[in-house]
């Protein structure tokens, strides 16, 4: 069952926000007692941090406050990896790393002695507190920084931090925490800061109310596929995929990134049974995609969506390539409510080189036909996010 990452403080008050001199959030409850943090969904414990700067640790003859830190990454409820429904609507396996916490409730979570096993997964259920908010720091006033904790939100699992060239010492592969969190009605902003200008979906539940099946699968028909760490053609990755793999599309990134292409979020599993999660470039003429899902109709639930670009529109054909034109597939927002849906993509591809689909506009069901899946010039595709 896939989760939300659902905000980790029962009130949002975040007092810092991310910039290049601050690579994360920090994060408040509204009290001078430690506020709990609570795990956004399953989580294992990868790495801790007691850097011996507890509470009483000075500098310069100021009492600055403790630096322990907990890394936890995204999992299942056994802890294997898993990725995890983000607000904007991408999957991803994250890592969290909390930083500030008290060196006696360090201790009293067993983090002084934790050692990363393979075998032995600590697992952290959604919701469960697994941090709290220490005192550290100094405002240039000289008064103290009060209870917060340091919060970064890095792709992939991370068993690691490193001094960055700004001075930071942060995780690898770190973002923005802003398209991250989901909320429940009850967390309301609060304290001085509220949501310091974010913006949180709000979510009924925990669950991402979606089917774990894999809805669409990647077939390597061409060409080898680089299972990339971010979706972007510079970064490292995980493994080649050998042509005549099948991966599975968990979620399409949104649009075009800057090299051209869509990508998608993918899930992996080697001969070897080893499961890997990570981007992969769509090129519309090295890959096909499988629908995975024999049962889906246009009357159940909608699975993808298709979005021309706005200078290029498609026509809709009576029938693959050959077909008269009939209408044209319109631009739409992102955040339009009327989509084009796919209900059907056409095995392998067609005498003009390209994969296509068939679609129907959802508000006017007339509208329907097929289209070219020419995924660097024409259109890309979403799957449709249920966040309300
Ligand atoms: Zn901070």
């Amino acid at each position: 069952m896939t989760q939300y990452a659902i905000y980790p403080m029962d009130v949002i008050n975040i007092s810092q926000r991310y910039k290049s001199t601050h690579l994360a959030w920090d994060i408040c409850g509204t009290s001078t007692s430690p506020a709990s943090w609570k795990a956004p969904c399953n989580l294992r414990l990868l790495k801790t941090y007691n850097f011996g700067r507890q509470e009483n640790y000075y500098e310069s003859g100021h009492e600055i406050g403790p630096y322990n830190t907990a890394m936890f990454g995204t999992c299942d409820a056994n802890g294997n990896k898993a990725p995890v429904m983000c607000e904007d609507g991408q999957m991803r396996v994250l890592t969290f790393a909390l930083t500030h916490m008290n060196g006696s409730d360090f201790a009293a979570f067993g983090f002084n002695t934790f050692v990363y096993e393979e075998a032995n997964p600590v697992v952290y259920t959604q919701g469960t507190v697994c941090y709290k908010e220490g005192i550290c720091g100094w405002f240039s006033n000289g008064s103290r920084i009060q209870q917060h904790i340091h919060m970064e939100v890095a792709e992939g699992w991370q068993f690691s931090k490193y001094t960055g060239s700004g001075g930071q010492f942060i995780m690898h592969e770190n973002i923005n925490p802003c398209d991250i969190f989901t909320r429940y009605a009850y967390q309301s902003a609060g304290g001085s800061n509220g949501t310091n200008g974010y913006t949180f979906k709000i979510v009924s539940s925990g669950s991402y109310p979606a089917s774990t099946t894999p809805l669409v699968k990647l077939h390597t028909s061409s060409h080898t596929a680089a299972l990339r760490k971010l979706p972007s053609t510079g970064a490292d990755y995980h493994l080649i995929i050998p042509t005549y793999s099948e991966a599975d599309i968990l979620s399409f990134r949104k649009g075009f990134e800057s090299d051209g292409y869509q990508w998608a979020f993918v899930k992996y599993t080697t001969g070897g049974n080893q499961v890997y999660y990570g981007y992969v470039q769509l090129d519309p003429n090295g890959y096909i995609f499988l629908s995975a899902n024999e049962s889906y109709h246009y009357n159940t639930t909608p699975l993808f969506l298709i979005n021309p670009s706005q200078s290029r529109q498609p026509a809709i054909r009576t029938s693959a390539v050959t077909g008269s034109p009939q209408y044209t597939l319109a631009y739409e927002s992102a955040d339009s409510t009327h989509h084009y849906r796919i209900m059907e993509f056409l095995p392998g591809f067609e005498s003009d080189g390209y994969q296509w689909v068939r679609v129907i506009k959802d508000n006017e069901t007339a509208v329907n036909g097929y289209v070219q899946l020419d995924l660097m010039n024409w259109v890309y595709i979403s799957a449709n996010i249920q966040v309300s």
